[in-house]
């Protein structure tokens, strides 16, 4: 495996795949790796598109026979990442981009930690995160009540970030994250490190 591993985190709301989506043209080859989670599809979502939309049973077979690379609840639903795919295209040398929350940022890391680049994507303040998710329209006052009680203990991991965007102004907030999204590029792996030293040495 040669490619790169970018992990978006952040509260739910505080513009993950709004950026994903500005900074889309100016990142280069990339692949989305497509969740599966047992949460309901919201409005406008589509299925192999923003998520894999299964049951609970189905999720829980999946475990059993170990698809995910990591996998969480979050607000009471499942939420993993397949690891087949993630596979495929680090072979074909891509970056790959995870949207998972902080639980599965730690889960990855024990996995894959040095091809990983992590940046934490967090509103200016929480007042904000909560004007932004009652905006979007998209969940209702429970639903919506829940992610905000999870920002307050998801902020809490931000330290464990290489990098944090806070997502105010979304043009420089786009910029940001093209920097980063580029040198994660660029990261190696211990293995491709040494092999270039071996390289190096008799050359
Ligand atoms: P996430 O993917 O992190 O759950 P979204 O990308 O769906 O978040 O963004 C949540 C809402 O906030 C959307 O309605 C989006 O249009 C809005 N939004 C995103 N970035 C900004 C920003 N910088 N300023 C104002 N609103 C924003
Ligand atoms: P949403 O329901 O708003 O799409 O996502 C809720 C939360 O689940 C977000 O914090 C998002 O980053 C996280 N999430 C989405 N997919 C995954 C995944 O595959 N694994 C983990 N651990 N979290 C995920």
């Amino acid at each position: 495996m040669s490619g790169a591993i970018l992990i978006l985190s952040g509260p739910s709301g505080a513009g993950k795949s709004t950026l994903i989506h500005k900074a889309e043209p100016l990142i280069g080859d990339y692949y989305f790796s497509i969740s599966t989670t047992t949460r309901k599809p919201r409005e406008g979502e589509i299925e192999g598109v923003d998520y894999h939309f299964v049951t609970k049973e189905y999720f829980e077979q999946e475990i059993k026979e170990g698809e995910f690379l990591e996998y969480a609840k979050v607000h009471d639903n499942y939420y993993g990442t397949s690891l087949r795919p993630v596979k495929r295209a680090l072979a074909e040398d891509k970056l790959v981009l995870f949207d998972i929350d902080v639980q599965g940022h730690r889960l990855a890391k024990e996995r894959f930690g040095d091809i990983i680049t992590s940046v934490f994507i967090t509103p200016p303040s929480y007042s904000e995160l909560k004007r932004r998710l009652l905006d979007r329209s998209l969940d209702n006052d429970e639903v919506i009540q829940k992610r905000l009680d999870n920002a307050l203990k998801e902020i809490e991991a931000i330290s464990e970030y290489d990098f944090v965007i806070i997502n105010d102004d979304l043009d420089r907030a786009t910029k940001e994250f093209v920097y980063i999204a580029n040198s994660a590029r660029l990261k190696l792996s211990k293995e491709e490190l040494s092999e270039f030293v071996n390289r190096w040495r008799s050359s």
